[in-house]
């Protein structure tokens, strides 16, 4: 089964994507952490994307489809999540061209909750793990890495990225509304969990293969 997670910047699309990571074993694809790597990496993609994702513009879609590619090329899973792509409908008709979507997970969060959440979230420098939010931990619980601010977790890039979320990705909700389920995530984790297991067990019976 192949599901994507959309939403806008901050409403939990990574810590969704880590429970079907790590508790239902889908292969995750986030370009946003990939190409976070590139940087941390330094290399050419790496440099030319930090420009745009300082600004918190989209990267080119030959860029980041190019990259997308490789990884998809890697996955060892029958279910995979994409985490961050598609971002237009650009996107949406690129991925179409080499991937079966079966379902598209839309999380769903109020305004003034995201924006909170994302200016409190850390990240680990190391593995790209999301702290939990409201926690003071300065190292990743999963791999002891550094916890830090994202470069672009600021109110001003925030807001041109809720922006261009409005302008280029809010559309996809339409390009794909014979395959959206809505998932609510303003409430605690524990709420947003059981919401998501029975979602995705759901879907699992629908779709894909019991793992
Ligand atoms: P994310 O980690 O998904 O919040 O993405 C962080 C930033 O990476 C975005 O604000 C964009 O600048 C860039 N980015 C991630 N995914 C894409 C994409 N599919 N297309 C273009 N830019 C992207």
């Amino acid at each position: 089964m192949n599901l994507i997670l959309l939403g806008k910047p901050g409403a939990g699309k990574g810590f969704i994507a880590d429970i079907l990571k790590n508790e239902y074993g889908f292969y995750h694809i986030s370009t946003g952490a990939l190409l976070r790597k590139n940087i941390a990496e330094g290399t050419q993609l790496g440099q030319v994307a930090n420009g745009y994702m300082a600004q918190g513009e989209l990267v080119p879609n030959d860029l980041v489809f190019d990259m997308l590619k490789d990884e998809i090329g890697k996955m060892k899973s029958k279910n995979c999540v994409f985490d961050g792509y598609p971002r237009s409908a650009l996107q949406a008709k690129s991925l179409a061209d080499i991937v079966n979507i079966d379902s598209v997970l839309f999380v769903d969060v109020p305004d003034d909750i995201l924006i909170e959440r994302v200016l409190s979230r850390k990240t680990c420098l190391a593995c790209g793990n999301l702290s939990e939010i409201g926690q003071k931990d300065t190292v990743c619980k999963k791999c002891g890495g550094e916890l830090v601010t994202r470069a672009d977790d600021n109110l001003e890039v925030v807001t041109n990225r809720l922006n261009v979320y409005n302008k280029s990705t809010a559309p996809l909700k339409e390009f794909y509304a014979d395959k959206i389920v809505v998932l609510d995530n303003s409430g605690s984790v524990e709420q947003t969990k059981q919401k998501l297991n029975q979602i995705i067990s759901d879907l699992l019976k629908k779709y894909g293969e019991n793992i």
